[in-house]
């Protein structure tokens, strides 16, 4: 089983790595027809204005809510995250507008830019040990998306159908969980397909 991590910027390495602890295959993505031999998507933390940006001058954002519109799991991380949202608070414009909820940048304060703590993340056994950097989180949800984990009572995981975001980076500790929960979303999506 193959995953796609959107190589345009930002830390697609990392992901490559986490990705083969769970046993799948990990791939950079870098031009559209690349999404067609991956059956998940992974869209890294890095800079969402930067990937947005690149993602519209190479065609990635009408190719990846077709790729999203299959039924296809994306995975979106931090500024990930960000680029997947419907709304983004402050009147920027959203980029792919696919998951249903509004997103806050930079929402934990200057003095915390960056922190790290275990966190409980439903459907994981253990709490995942998480690293946040200049995180968003996640203000509001629409009806048909889940939270999976709180941190402060503010939202930082969730799940919409195939959709699934962290505000923080589950690819910077030696703690694939997050992955491999991906990772049964794409095997899952793929044992349905017809
Ligand atoms: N602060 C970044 C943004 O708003 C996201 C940071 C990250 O991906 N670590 O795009």
């Amino acid at each position: 089983m193959k995953i796609g991590v959107l190589a345009l910027q930002g830390a697609v390495t990392e992901h490559i790595v986490s990705i083969g602890k769970t046993g799948a295959e990990g791939t950079p993505i870098k031009r559209v027809e690349q999404l067609d031999e991956v059956e998940g998507l992974i869209i890294p933390g890095g800079e969402s204005t930067t990937i947005g940006k690149l993602m519209h001058k190479y065609g990635f954002i009408d190719a990846i809510r077709e790729f999203a519109g299959q039924g296809k799991p994306v995975f979106g991380t931090c500024a990930g995250l960000i680029v997947l949202a419907k709304e983004i608070v402050g009147g920027e414009s959203a980029h792919l507008e696919l998951m249903d909820i509004t997103v806050q940048r930079n929402a934990f304060g200057r003095q915390r830019e960056s922190f790290e703590c275990d966190l409980d993340v439903k459907g994981i056994d253990e709490p995942v040990r998480a690293v946040f950097i200049r995180a968003p989180l996640i203000e509001k949800v629409g009806p048909n998306v889940e939270v999976l984990s709180v941190y402060n009572d503010e939202i930082v995981t969730a799940r919409e159908g195939n959709l699934l975001v962290s505000s923080f980076h589950p690819e910077l500790t030696d703690d694939y969980r997050l992955h491999q929960y991906f990772a049964d979303m794409v095997q899952a999506a793929g044992s349905t397909e017809q």
